[in-house]
């Protein structure tokens, strides 16, 4: 490749694109906040995991190894970013019905791990190396909580331990704190009355009935210790990158920075990324507005998971996503489209120029090298395939580029039609043919139901798979 345009990604702490530099020049150490697996993800924190997965295969594609940590947070967690109230966890047990206790609290998280990991893998997204349980790093989140208070940045009230965050001179710089200053309520909703400052935060929450024991009493770690704790104990301190959604900007990841670099004294991470949110339908996606969707919910509009990836990479990552049936239809139809384009792609083995590779190669690379355009290397397949350069080149090209999409455009999809499945179709295109269309709908579910979704093409309807309903999680 004679071209090397340079990595940039764009740095929340120092609110501008950087040439990535990392602290190994060959091993990349990266941090992502994982999961509350409390339910299923949605397609909102689906999207969290696109992009790191983009932004690991991009950071491969420029040849580095990467070390990606992801956590699983099985217990704790509150609603909101305020250290009050009820956890997730809780949460999810009572919707399940079943008793608020240690051990149900690790069947519901291992219930919906699995279902997590099952999400990953239909979105092709590269499970990362390590995916260390909150709860299994008890003793360390202790030990950082006492290293903290020895130092003296930690003090007691009736319902647990803090962090004094008046104590540190640029406490709030990841989200620029200083020029929001002292707006109480980005920091707690709920006045605590025992607080040095509102936006002090729990290192340990005393609780009489569940959790662990520790120096301080029963109870649990606050929710920003685990990630402190577990990105330095698989990543050392500091490493390169740490990710999650903006969100996590002005509490979590605030807090997170605090912790560490007080304990440690240096910096945590050199480059902070966050992933904007999804709509859906143009509103924020939310219990109270009733528009939360899963990967079943999308399964079941008759959505491949891929074709969600390819929906994630038509906007950029840091820019809001808007979710309608339309866009998804929408994003699955080119999805399709490429593949299908691919498939009469593989048949030709005709000689190619490499200048050629070398010219579509260099812009692919521009856009994804670009902090992470995926537009505009989306773009720059779509100008490949519709190019007069021979069908073999663009299928070499696409499966290259497809290391960094992760979308297996050229993998065909082979499956067998079962016969009932086959005559269910025949007999919808029959009620088609009549437009009796209520029956043709009705037959459509059926055809669902086993695991197949048709697509009425000019050509006649074809086939698709989709996860049947005995598969769906
Ligand atoms: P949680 O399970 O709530 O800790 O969230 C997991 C990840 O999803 C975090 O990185 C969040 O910032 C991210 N996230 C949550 N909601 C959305 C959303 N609507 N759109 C995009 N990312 C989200
Ligand atoms: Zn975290």
């Amino acid at each position: 490749m004679t071209n090397n345009t340079p990595l940039t990604l764009y740095n929340t702490l120092t609110r501008k694109k950087e040439v990535f530099k990392p602290i190994n020049s060959e091993k990349v150490t990266c941090y992502s906040c994982g999961p509350t697996v409390y339910w299923y993800a949605h397609i909102g924190n689906l999207r969290a995991y696109v992009f790191t997965d983009v932004l690991r295969r991009t950071l491969e594609y420029n040849n580095y190894t990467v070390q990606h940590v992801m956590n699983i947070t099985d217990f704790g967690h509150l609603e909101s970013d305020a250290d009050e109230g009820e956890d997730k966890m809780t949460k999810g047990l009572k919707r399940e019905g079943m008793a608020v206790t240690m051990n149900n609290m690790q069947k519901l998280a291992d219930m919906y791990t699995n279902a997590f990991f099952t999400d990953l893998q239909r979105l092709n997204i590269i499970t990362p190396e390590i995916t260390p349980r909150a709860s299994n790093h008890i003793q360390e989140d202790i030990q950082l909580i006492q290293q903290l208070e020895r130092k003296g940045y930690a003090y007691h009230t009736d319902d647990g331990i803090y962090f004094d965050t008046q104590q540190l001179a640029d406490y709030g710089k990841l989200a620029n704190h200083q020029q929001t200053e002292e707006k109480a309520e980005t920091y707690s909703r709920v006045q605590h009355t025992e607080k040095k400052h509102q936006r002090d935060f729990a290192l340990w929450k005393f609780n009489n009935n569940l959790g662990w024991d520790s120096p301080w009493g029963y109870g649990f770690p606050g929710w920003h210790i685990e990630c402190s704790v577990m990105s330095t104990q698989y990543l050392g301190q500091p490493f390169d990158i740490h990710t999650g959604g903006i969100d996590h900007i002005q509490v979590h990841h605030t807090n997170e920075i605090a912790q560490s670099e007080t304990a440690y004294e240096m910096p945590m991470a050199y480059y902070w990324l966050h992933n904007a949110f999804i709509q859906v339908n143009s509103s924020k996606m939310a219990k109270s507005e009733g528009n939360i969707l899963i990967m079943n919910d999308l399964i079941e509009k008759g959505i491949q998971p891929l074709a969600f990836k390819y929906l994630c990479f038509t906007a950029h990552y840091r820019s809001e996503l808007n979710v309608t049936d339309q866009s998804l239809a929408a994003a699955q139809r080119s999805y399709y489209r490429l593949k299908d384009i691919l498939v009469e792609c593989m048949e030709d083995d005709s000689e190619f120029d490499s200048d050629m590779a070398d010219k579509y190669r260099q812009q692919f690379k521009a856009a994804i090298n670009d902090d992470l355009n995926t537009a505009e290397a989306l773009a720059v397949v779509w100008d490949l395939i519709r190019s007069d350069v021979p069908d073999s080149l663009k299928y070499y090209l696409v499966e290259e580029f497809d290391q960094v999409l992760g979308l297996q455009l050229t993998e065909p999809e082979s499956f067998d039609v079962p016969e009932e499945v086959q005559e269910l179709v025949e007999r919808r295109e029959q009620f088609r043919q009549e437009q009796r269309f209520a029956e043709a709908d009705q037959l459509r579910e059926e055809i669902k139901e086993k695991g197949f979704w048709v697509e009425d093409a000019e050509d006649g309807p074809k086939l698709r798979t989709l996860p049947s309903h005995s598969q769906r999680i």
